[in-house]
């Protein structure tokens, strides 16, 4: 028998890097995408929009259901741009979104600044729905954080992972997080490490 999780993502590249990273912490759970209605992610921290996308997503299915909120923050840009990290240059130059535009943005915010210092994070959250009577209320609410520290790069260099990848060099390696494989990646990340955090806790409150 296998129970119901869904994963409330739109993000494909974030989908396949969590599988991955998941594997066997999936067993006897069945990861189902989410095509409902998405919220207004207006929190101040990564966990509290986490818990947003997923509290949105469990009242919608009735389901348990995981999200997870991330970015990038720079020490010399004050922490930026942080939770607005996929809609920076939109933000900032009413673009539409776009990964390129986005890094080309922060590469010049920094300009030729010495302090490089930046770290990814990301809030995995579980909410669990229960029935209230007619309604469908988020009785119980989880949520992990992982931070990957390491450095912004001049200029990109690399082509595997997506966003900010090519100008991130994790603290430890010397080559960006887009020239490492995706298991490498996914072996060290701040996704990988809010996942396995948040796992144990799906499959004791699932199975
Ligand atoms: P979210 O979908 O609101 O969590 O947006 C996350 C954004 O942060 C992405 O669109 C990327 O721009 C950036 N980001 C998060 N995690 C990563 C990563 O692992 N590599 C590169 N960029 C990332």
């Amino acid at each position: 028998m296998t129970v119901r999780l869904v994963l409330a993502t739109h993000n494909a590249h974030k989908v396949t890097e969590l599988r991955d990273i998941l594997g066997d912490l999936l067993d006897g759970i069945e990861l189902v995408g989410y095509d409902g209605p998405e919220p207004v992610e207006d929190g101040d921290t990564f966990p509290a929009n986490a818990l947003i996308k997923a509290r949105a997503a469990a009242l919608h299915t009735g389901l348990p259901a995981i999200a997870d909120d991330s970015g990038i923050s720079v020490d010399a840009l004050g922490g930026a741009p942080g939770i607005h990290s996929a809609r920076y240059a939109q933000l900032v130059n009413g673009t539409p979104r776009d990964d390129g535009d986005n890094l080309r943005l922060l590469l010049e915010n920094l300009g030729a600044n010495a302090d490089r210092a930046a770290q990814f994070s990301c809030a995995a959250a579980l909410v669990l729905p229960a029935q209230v009577g007619p309604a469908v209320a988020a009785a119980r609410e989880f949520v992990e954080l992982g931070v990957w520290p390491g450095s912004v790069l001049r200029e990109p260099s690399g082509s595997h992972g997506f966003g900010y990848d090519p100008i991130f060099v994790p603290d430890g390696l010397s080559v960006s997080s887009a020239e490492l494989s995706p298991d490498q990646k996914n072996a060290i990340s701040h996704r990988a490490i809010a996942f396995r955090a948040i796992m144990p806790i799906v499959r004791r409150e699932l199975l």
